[in-house]
This record gives structure tokens, C-alpha cells and sequence, in this order.
């Protein structure tokens, strides 16, 4: 799965939202987050984030940000 981390907060783009096929982002007051368990792993919204701010799971030190992504997914609206 992909994550969405830090440097989403306070971000005012969607694009990433635009260009997933899955519809799988979800949008809490100051952040999107990604539901780990409806991305299909396409990769598509990386490149489309200005602030470089979604990264797939497999990078190092990104356990917290997948704990929240599929905490606050279930918790918040989808977008
Ligand atoms: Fe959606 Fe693909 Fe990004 Fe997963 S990797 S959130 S399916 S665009």
C-alpha cells in the first residue's frame, strides 16, 4: 500500500485524489490519509503529490504513518 505522511498536513491539493482509481483517499480537518486495505498498490498518486507527501510502505520508518492512514480512514470521510 501506499501511505500519506507528514507533509500532507495542511496541503490544499487533491490531486492525488483526481487520479486514484479506487477512490481510496479519505479526509480528515488537516490531512488525507490512504485506506490500506482499498489501495490496489498502482502507484499513480505518488508523482501527482506536490508535497511529496505519499510513499510507499516498503520505505523505512513509515510504521507510524500506516498505523494512522488506517486508523483515520476508518474514522473519517471518504473524498
Ligand atoms: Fe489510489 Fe493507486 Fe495511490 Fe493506492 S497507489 S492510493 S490505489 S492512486
Amino acid at each position: 500500500t501506499y501511505v500519506v505522511t507528514e507533509d500532507c498536513i495542511k496541503c490544499k491539493y487533491t490531486d492525488c485524489v483526481e487520479v486514484c482509481p479506487v477512490d481510496c483517499f479519505y479526509e480528515g480537518e488537516n490531512m488525507l490519509v490512504i485506506n490500506p486495505s482499498e489501495c490496489i498498490d498502482c502507484g499513480v498518486c505518488e508523482p501527482e503529490c506536490p508535497a511529496e507527501a505519499i510513499l510507499p510502505d516498503t520505505e523505512d520508518g513509515l510504521e507510524k504513518w500506516l498505523e494512522l492512514n488506517t486508523q483515520y480512514s476508518a474514522q473519517w470521510p471518504n473524498i
